[in-house]
């Protein structure tokens, strides 16, 4: 099997570390992608540069995040594309708090009438449309979302066969969620894993006023997410682990191409590693 290389590991997380914070959004975000199918249950519903997927069990279906507010339509006919409905979609989740994830959810809440779900931290910042935390690049505000169902640590969101686990990976922004489940992928029972963002990404480090344990947020999470089990990871940038050079290979009879043990925990290494740097230089 080909693993993509750490320099081009090392590239991919380059890219998605200021993605976060760049003010005008790369046209990659919003080039349009067609549709397709990961696991039994799991499909890529995002554009070329941004990530959403939609989980689907006996034919109800769970949205994870939005992306940009000009990126729903996109995502309304993927989800069209693949035969579902746009009233399929019962509930609809977030990543995290920031407009290149947050920001077409919206619309996607009132296209499909899905109930939107999102852990407490972020949720002043969903209902308000403007993130907390200070970074390098200000504040760049999305259209507010109200959350009807807030949730904590631990939860289990559950609809149909799907089982989703809420886990707190703060830092990035206060209620960072990362989202797990076991699927099956073509018989096999897969371990799979929505890690949310660890990358700085133009967050204040140090004297962060509205986000003050941001520091120790983070240590939290890199161990949090470092200690989880993952056979597939599927990052909200999807250049962070070459989401589409493995459908490429998926689509050339590599049924494992999504498969990479350990590629969570090289993640979090090389995450943190910047962190560390970053914080040290910051300090002096
Ligand atoms: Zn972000």
């Amino acid at each position: 099997m080909r693993k993509i290389s750490v320099s081009a590991l090392a590239l991919a997380f380059s890219i998605s570390a200021s993605a976060c914070a760049i003010a005008a959004p790369p046209a990659i975000w919003s080039q349009p992608a067609k549709p397709f199918r990961i696991t039994d249950n799991i499909y890529y519903v995002g554009t070329r540069g941004l990530a959403s997927y939609l989980l689907v069990s006996e034919g109800q279906a769970i949205l994870l995040d939005g992306t940009l507010a000009e990126n729903a339509g996109l995502i309304e006919d993927n989800i069209k594309a693949l035969g579902f409905n746009l009233e399929d979609v019962k509930i609809i989740l977030n990543s995290h708090a920031h407009y290149d994830h947050a920001a077409g959810t919206a619309q996607l809440k009132r296209d499909t009438g899905a109930t939107f779900m999102a852990m407490e931290q972020d949720r002043s910042a969903l209902e308000s449309g403007t993130p907390e935390g200070d970074t390098n690049y200000g504040i760049i505000r999305f259209p507010a979302v109200k959350v009807d169902k807030v949730l904590h640590d631990g939860d289990v969101i559950a609809l149909g066969d799907l089982h989703m686990t809420a886990t707190l990976t703060p830092g990035h922004t206060k209620g960072c969620t990362t989202w797990s489940l076991k699927d099956t992928d073509k018989g096999t029972e897969r371990q799979v894993i929505f890690p949310c963002s660890i990358s700085v990404a133009g967050n204040a480090l140090v004297s962060n006023k509205g986000y003050p344990d941001i520091v120790k947020d983070f240590r939290i999470s890199f161990e949090r997410l470092g200690a989880m089990e993952a056979d597939i990871v599927l990052p909200s940038h999807p250049q962070v682990t070459g989401v589409f050079e493995r459908k490429t290979r998926l689509d050339a009879g590599d049924k494992a191409a999504f498969v990479e043990p350990g590629l969570l925990q090289k993640i979090v290494e090389r995450s943190q590693a910047a962190f560390e740097k970053e914080l040290k230089a910051k300090q002096k």
